[in-house]
């Protein structure tokens, strides 16, 4: 065996173009496994959060301001790690082996006799292009494709490239690395005798949610792209084919495509929401605003836990991390289920609810509107003289439930389970974007992610849409208004269903 002094490993992975649903599962099961994540630019950062704690994480991408690592650093890097006997998995967008140096690295750990393996992509040559609606080959139409680097400067006399024989190729011609040359390629192309209509397309960040799409002709496409302000990274797609994007652009035509979307959540609880509007083809930016961390009970607390109906005829649990916490001691302490006793269960709303009967216990109230006044409400029909509650919630639990059972007799334990920080990393830089780009929507579900958010005082650069806020319910939107914000449009029902629902319709507006 060649594998040197420790078992390190290099992974050459294929992120794929952009999108996270088009990595592959050898992808994903390997970034969950590396000891050093090397990724560059145009991997999606989300890809991250599937890192174990402790994974050295290295930024080995081109921008225009940070120092960047050269080939040479990126290939040291690699073997040292190696080395070491770590597991070192190298991220490249789409595929490793189109026109990704790909092959440059594996050359060198081949050299340096450390084991490799290259895990295939989706790549961004053909996945862009089918995003806006452009099969690369189509019977009848296009029988080849060709993918060419847009990085040579076609008015070099000594080119790589055989410009005359790329003019007269008949099918799809893909350039990668494109746009800034686009002029002097299309002009080429023409001068060695491709038709000036033949059709253009360009696509940028294919298959995300700020895709964005430009059409022309080999005679037009040089123009547009400068009046548009059209940049990289995008794909350049020269050929018949881009003509069945008028009917197969089923992507962008997705009701939020185009709409920038705040999600304010915790980086945990933000999946549904943000999965749900990017279906709907939202770009999403998942701008966490806290943290949430568990909690130490106390001695008696851990005590009761074991016996709760002993103690307790009802535990009333107001956010689905409560629930999470609270049973989280269940598996810490090693506890039965059956302990808990023939104790009721009260949950604010469905998110709350579900959370519980994913457990195997069912819900015994629940309000139909889901604030926790409406929850105190729900109980005014049942006579609360010496019940024993037992509330588990955060540290910043609104203490109007609690206010309201004591008034009515009961006898009321609050029990916080967990806690909340406020959130300070940008891990998935969509901070950054934010601030850069600004948003058209921005979600809150609930009063505490206003207070959070307006704590971070971010503030777009000018010349960004005027975000539109929209909030999960009454509570929520007027913590909205006490901070000023004029322009708040509220769900109808308190659910995620329904605060997506809303932002479809304001987009129809
Ligand atoms: N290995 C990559 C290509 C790397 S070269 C792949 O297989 O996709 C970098 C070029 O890829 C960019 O300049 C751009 O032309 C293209 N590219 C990568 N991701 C893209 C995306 N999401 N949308 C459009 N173009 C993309």
């Amino acid at each position: 065996m060649s594998a040197g002094p420790a078992a390190g490993r290099v992974y050459l992975v294929g992120a794929g173009p952009g999108s996270l649903g088009l990595v592959t599962l050898r992808a994903q099961a390997l970034v969950r496994l590396a000891d050093v994540l090397v990724y560059d630019y145009l991997c999606n950062p989300a890809m991250l959060g599937w890192a174990k704690d402790g994974t050295e994480i290295i930024y080995a991408g081109k921008t225009a301001s940070a120092h960047t690592l050269t080939q040479d650093e990126i290939n040291a890097l690699l073997v040292d790690r190696a080395g070491k006997g770590k597991v070192v998995v190298r991220l490249k967008g789409g595929d490793p082996y189109v026109f990704g140096r790909g092959g440059e690295e594996a050359l060198v750990l081949a050299q340096a006799k450390i084991p490799f393996e290259v895990v295939p992509g989706v790549t961004s040559a053909i996945a862009a292009p089918s995003y806006a609606g452009i099969p690369v080959t189509h019977r009848g139409i296009a029988s080849t494709v060709t993918f060419i680097t847009g990085h040579e400067d076609p008015t070099k006399a000594e080119s790589s490239l055989d410009w005359s024989h790329l003019a007269q190729l008949r099918g799809t011609k893909v350039f990668l690395m494109g746009v800034e040359r686009l002029r002097e390629i299309t002009q080429r192309l023409r001068d060695e005798g491709a038709d000036a209509s033949t059709p253009v397309a360009l696509v940028r960040w294919g298959t995300t949610g700020r895709q964005e799409s430009l059409e022309g002709t080999l005679a037009t496409i040089a123009d547009l792209v400068e009046k548009r302000g059209f940049a990289a990274p995008a794909i350049t797609v020269v050929g018949e084919v881009v003509r069945l994007r008028q009917e197969l652009n089923w992507f962008e035509a997705l009701p939020l495509h185009g709409k920038r979307v705040v999600v304010t959540r915790t980086q945990k609880q933000a999946g549904r929401l943000t999965a749900k509007l990017m279906d709907l083809g939202a770009d999403v930016l998942e701008i966490p605003t806290i943290r949430i961390g568990p909690v130490e009970l106390v001695a008696q607390e851990k005590e009761k836990l074991a016996a709760m109906s002993g103690h307790f005829d009802w535990i009333v649990f107001t956010s689905p991390n409560g629930v999470d916490e609270f049973f989280g001691w269940f598996d810490r302490l090693h506890l039965d289920i059956r302990q808990l006793g023939p104790v009721k269960f009260a949950a604010v709303g469905p998110a709350t609810a579900q959370q519980i009967e994913r457990r195997h216990l069912k819900v015994d109230l629940q309000p139909e509107v889901y604030t926790t006044e409406k929850l105190a409400e729900a109980f005014s029909g049942i006579s609360l003289r010496a019940l024993r509650f037992c509330l588990a919630h955060g540290n910043k639990a609104d203490p109007f439930l609690a206010d309201y059972l004591r008034k009515n007799g009961a006898f009321v334990e609050e029990w916080t389970v967990y806690e909340t920080s406020p959130e300070t990393q940008d891990l998935n830089g969509a901070r950054a974007r934010y601030l850069r780009e600004g948003a058209h929507f921005i979600t809150f579900t609930s009063a505490s992610t206003v207070e959070n958010w307006q704590a971070l005082k971010l503030q777009p650069a000018e010349g960004t849409p005027q975000p539109r806020a929209v909030s999960i319910g009454p509570v929520t939107t007027a913590e909205l208004l006490k901070w000023g914000y004029q322009d708040v449009t509220e769900a109808s029902a308190a659910t995620i269903n329904s605060l997506v629902e809303t932002i479809c319709h304001l987009v129809i507006e």
